[in-house]
C-alpha cells in the first residue's frame, strides 16, 4: 500500500488523512506547546482581557476553499486563540469552582480522541464499557460507598441530575413513560425538593422533565445554608394533604454558593417514610471523600438512592466527565431503554450497554482518562492534593478570621471560603454600612480580578455581595494563596474611599 503523499509539508494530501510522519511531527510540537503553556501560564493574564465580538471579529467569516497549512493554524493558536482564553489552567483561578485538568487526564483524552470510540452497545466500545465498570468500582471504593451504587458516566452534573430524577420519575408507577405527562386529568402534580442554595441544574433537569416549575419546592436553610429537614417534612406534608406527589428530594453536598452540606442523615428518614427518592448533588464535594478524614461529608449516603460526583471539578479530570452512582440501575434503564432492531446484538442480555441508561446513544470513551489519573497518582495521591487545597483554603480562612477588616460570610468546610471586605466607618447605619461594603466588594473583586494576576468570583448571601475564593488547582500552592491575600488588600487600600 503506497503511502498518501503531502503536496507540501503541514498542507493536507488530496485525499485521505494526514501522513503519519506529519501528525508526529505536529503532534510532538503541539505536545511541546502545552507543556510550555503550563510552564508559562503565569505570565497570562487569568481572565480573558478582550472585548466582546473580537475573536469573531478577527476570524474569516467563510470556511477556506482550500485547506490551510498546520503552522499557519498552529500560530494562530498564539495569535488569536490564547489571548481569548480564561485561563482555567492558571492556578491563580479561584472563581466558582476552581477545578483541574492534569498532564495524565490529557493524555487520556488524546487516545480518547484518536480511538474515537462511540460506546453505545457493549460491542461497538468494550474497552470503554468495561473500563467505565471499573474506574467507577474504584471511585466508588476510594468514596467510601457501599457496593450497592453502581456507578455511569454522563457529560456534566446537569445531566447527571436529570436522569436520577428521570429515574426517580419512573419509581413512582404512574405510566409516564407509556402515556407521559400532558394531557392526562389521572396525573397529580409530582414534585422534586431542594433546598434554596441548591443548584440551578435541578430546576433546569425539573423543566426539562416536564415537571414544571411548580413541580420543585425550595426548602428554607438554616444559618449556615443547610437544608432545614423539619422545613421539608412540613413541606411534604403539606403537599400530601394537597393531593401532590412528592416524589423525589435533592440534598446537596457541597452547594455552589458556600460549599455548605445539606443534613443527609437527618433527610434520609424523611425520605424513606415518604417513600421518595433521595438523590445527593456532590458535583463538587463529592471528591473530597477520597481523603478519609472527609469522608463524612457523605455521611447517610449509604441510604441515598443516587449521587452525583463530578471528577472533572476536583478529581484532576479534563472537563467533561460526571459519575451518577445509583443504587437502582432497573429504574434508570426503565426510563431509557429503547432498542431498534439495529441495535440489537446477540450478546445484550449478558452484557451492560451505556445507551440503556440515558438519552444519548453514542457515548465518549470518557473513562480512560479517569482511570488514568486514578493510575497514575493513586489513592494516596488524590488524596494529598485535596487535603492541600483544604488547608491552603484554611490558612486562608484564617488570615481572613484575624483581620479586623475582613470576616467571613460562611463557614469553609472544605476549599472554598465565602469573606468580604468589612473596613468601619463612623456615624452610618446599619442600611448605609451593608449598601457600602456591597459597592466596595464588587469593585475590590473587579479590582483584583482587572490585574490579571488572580480571579475570584461572588455571590449573595442574606442578600450581602460576598466574595469566593475556591481552591482546586492542582498547580496551587501557598505562595498563590498568598498572592491573592496581597492582592485583595491592595484593593482594599485603593478602594476604601468608595
Ligand atoms: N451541582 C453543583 C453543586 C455545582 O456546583 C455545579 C456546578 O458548579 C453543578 C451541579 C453543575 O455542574 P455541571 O457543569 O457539571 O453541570
Amino acid at each position: 500500500m503506497s503511502k498518501p503523499q503531502t503536496a507540501q509539508p503541514g498542507l493536507a494530501p488530496d485525499l485521505g488523512d494526514m501522513t503519519s510522519d506529519e501528525f508526529r511531527r505536529f503532534g510532538h510540537e503541539l505536545i511541546d506547546w502545552v507543556a510550555d503553556y503550563f510552564e508559562n501560564i503565569e505570565q497570562l493574564p487569568v481572565l480573558a482581557q478582550i472585548e466582546p465580538g473580537e475573536l469573531k471579529a478577527q476570524l474569516p467569516a467563510s470556511p477556506p476553499e482550500q485547506g490551510e497549512s498546520m503552522d499557519l493554524i498552529i500560530a494562530d493558536l498564539d495569535k488569536l486563540i490564547v489571548p481569548a482564553l480564561t485561563h482555567w489552567s492558571h492556578p491563580a483561578f479561584h472563581a466558582y469552582f476552581a477545578t483541574s485538568t492534569s498532564g495524565p487526564g490529557i493524555l487520556g483524552e488524546l487516545l480518547t480522541a484518536a480511538f474515537d470510540n462511540k460506546a453505545m452497545l457493549w460491542r461497538t466500545s468494550p474497552a470503554s464499557t468495561e473500563l467505565e465498570e471499573v474506574a467507577l468500582d474504584w471511585l466508588r471504593q476510594m468514596m467510601g460507598l457501599d457496593a450497592g451504587m453502581s456507578g455511569i458516566i454522563y457529560d456534566t452534573a446537569s445531566v447527571s441530575s436529570m436522569h436520577a430524577i428521570a429515574a426517580a420519575r419512573e419509581g413512582v408507577e404512574q405510566r409516564i413513560r407509556e402515556d407521559g405527562m400532558s394531557g392526562r386529568s389521572d396525573l397529580p402534580l409530582l414534585r422534586v425538593y431542594e433546598s434554596e442554595q441548591a443548584h440551578s441544574s435541578i430546576e433546569k433537569a425539573v423543566l426539562t422533565l416536564g415537571l414544571g416549575q411548580r413541580g420543585l419546592r425550595k426548602i428554607p436553610t438554616d444559618s449556615e445554608f443547610r437544608m432545614d429537614p423539619k422545613a421539608l417534612a412540613a413541606a411534604i406534608d403539606e403537599d400530601k394533604r394537597n393531593g401532590y406527589i412528592p416524589f423525589c428530594i435533592v440534598a446537596t453536598v457541597g452547594t455552589t454558593s458556600t460549599s455548605s452540606i445539606d443534613p443527609v442523615r437527618e433527610i434520609v428518614p424523611i425520605s424513606e417514610e415518604h417513600t421518595m427518592w433521595l438523590h445527593v448533588d456532590a458535583a463538587y464535594a463529592g471528591s473530597a471523600a477520597v481523603v478519609p478524614e472527609f469522608r463524612h461529608i457523605l455521611d447517610g449516603c449509604e441510604r441515598a438512592d443516587s449521587i452525583v460526583v463530578n471528577p472533572h471539578k476536583w478529581l484532576f479530570t479534563p472537563f467533561d466527565l460526571s459519575v451518577l452512582y445509583c443504587r437502582h440501575m432497573d429504574l434508570l434503564r426503565r426510563a431509557f431503554s429503547l432498542v431498534p432492531e439495529y441495535l440489537r446484538t446477540p450478546e445484550q442480555e449478558k452484557v451492560r450497554s451505556g445507551s440503556d441508561y440515558g438519552i444519548q446513544l453514542g457515548r465518549r470513551f470518557r473513562a480512560l482518562k479517569l482511570w488514568m489519573v486514578i493510575r497514575y497518582f493513586g489513592h494516596e495521591g488524590l488524596a494529598a492534593r485535596i487535603r492541600e487545597h483544604c488547608r491552603l483554603a484554611r490558612l486562608f480562612a484564617s488570615w481572613v478570621e484575624e483581620s479586623p477588616d475582613w470576616e467571613l460570610m460562611a463557614p469553609a468546610p472544605l476549599a472554598l471560603v465565602c469573606f468580604r471586605a468589612c473596613p468601619r466607618r463612623e456615624e452610618e447605619t446599619e442600611g448605609q454600612r451593608e449598601q457600602r461594603l456591597d459597592t466596595l466588594n464588587e469593585a475590590i473583586m473587579h479590582g483584583v480580578n482587572a490585574t490579571g494576576k488572580a480571579l475570584l468570583s461572588h455571590t449573595k448571601l442574606n442578600d450581602r455581595l460576598t466574595l469566593r475564593l475556591s481552591i482546586g488547582n492542582i498547580r496551587t500552592t501557598e505562595r498563590h494563596v498568598r498572592q491573592v491575600w496581597e492582592l485583595l488588600n491592595e484593593q482594599l487600600r485603593k478602594s476604601h474611599t468608595v
